[in-house]
């Protein structure tokens, strides 16, 4: 259910829906609004009544929502999303395209440190780096876990970008949140209903990567989990799903068409992933144009100096030089397509 106020309406009134909602045993999310605040209802057991609430003082309509993503989608919200960090000098889904680079694997601190320190002079606006990696075989590196997250601390510290780290285990929600800046759900965990509430519960903004066998559907019904709970800012990042298309070709299929109809349907920031997006180093920078063409609000991307010594995704790693050229060239799109870098 979604609940439209009228124009000034007043502050007595809306308490008066919150109290309605709240009597219906269900939760009420106030969405403020340039013409109209809304109120979106969850969590009730059951279809509401419209007009339980049609009738309330200060009310325009209510309207009946069965979207599985009425929080995420459009109809709640018209204008977009826009996510602060570092007190507002990062902004994600605005105007500015928001770069977002760094190796998949913290491996040491120098390692981290030395790419941190390149990705920031090429103009990256936030750093990556996994503590805890999603492996595929259990024998591979794992990430080097809470030392991983000091060491991004020391990174972001030494460079002044704030960082991305995945979480991926509930338990591990207080030190990730300690360390990190946004925490990142990947494409394994997307439909990890338990992990999306546990994000949900926290004041950290959460990066929701698409699960490689997702529609998008899922996808914003899985960024619904977390702002059912009461965080909203979440920013979805596209990352490849799995086709028919050969692994000789690429890791997976960039889904870039997902874009424009994640912009249409909801207001949350959408990113491209576009280094796990192929798998493979000479298709990044290409893939990563065609995201920021597309209207992607950011592009997250693997760096490492000496890929053939990564512990993890050497094989699709920018080197330092080849990001700054990318930069470039995003800076350069940027006056044709109304952004700024
Ligand atoms: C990552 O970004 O480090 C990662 C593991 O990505 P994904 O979850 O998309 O595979
Ligand atoms: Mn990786």
């Amino acid at each position: 259910m979604l609940i439209v106020m009228e124009t000034g309406h007043t502050e007595e009134q809306l308490r008066g829906v919150l109290s309605a909602v709240e009597g219906a045993k269900a939760k009420a999310h106030v969405i403020p609004g340039a013409q109209n605040t809304a109120v979106a209802v969850t969590g009730n057991v059951g279809p509401l009544d419209v007009r339980l609430f049609e009738d309330l003082p200060g009310v325009r309509e209510a309207i009946p929502v069965s979207s599985a993503y009425r929080l995420a989608g459009r109809e709640a919200r018209r204008a977009d999303t826009v996510i602060s960090l570092a007190g507002g000098k990062v902004r994600i889904g605005g105007s500015a395209l928001v770069v977002i680079a760094g190796p998949c694997a913290v491996e040491s601190e120098e390692q981290t440190l030395r790419i941190a320190k390149q990705v920031a002079r090429a103009g990256a606006r936030i750093l990556r780096g996994g503590a805890f990696k999603p492996r595929t075989s259990p024998y591979s590196f794992q990430g080097l876990g809470l030392a991983g997250l000091k060491i991004l601390a020391s990174a972001r510290q030494a460079t002044g970008l704030p960082v991305v780290t995945e979480i991926l285990d509930p338990r591990s929600l207080d030190i990730v949140c300690e360390y990190a800046d946004i925490l990142q759900i990947g494409a394994r965990n997307m439909q990890n209903f338990a992990l999306l509430k546990e994000v949900g519960r926290v004041r950290k903004p959460v990066m929701l990567k698409r699960g490689f066998s997702a529609t998008i559907e899922e996808w914003l019904a899985a960024a619904e989990y977390i702002l059912a709970e009461g965080n909203p800012d979440v920013m979805l990042c596209e990352r490849g799903i799995r086709t028919f298309v050969g692994s000789a070709r690429a890791r997976t299929t960039l889904d870039l068409n997902a874009v424009p109809v994640v912009k249409r349907r909801s207001h949350l920031p959408i990113l491209v992933d576009p280094s796990h997006g192929t798998g493979m180093r000479d298709k990044v920078a290409p893939m990563a144009r065609a995201a920021v063409a597309a209207g992607a609000h950011g592009i997250m991307v693997e760096v490492h100096d000496r890929p053939e010594e990564a512990l993890s995704d050497g094989p699709q790693a920018l080197s330092p030089e080849a990001f700054a050229r990318l930069m470039g060239e995003l800076r350069a799109m940027g006056p044709i397509l109304g952004f700024t870098v």
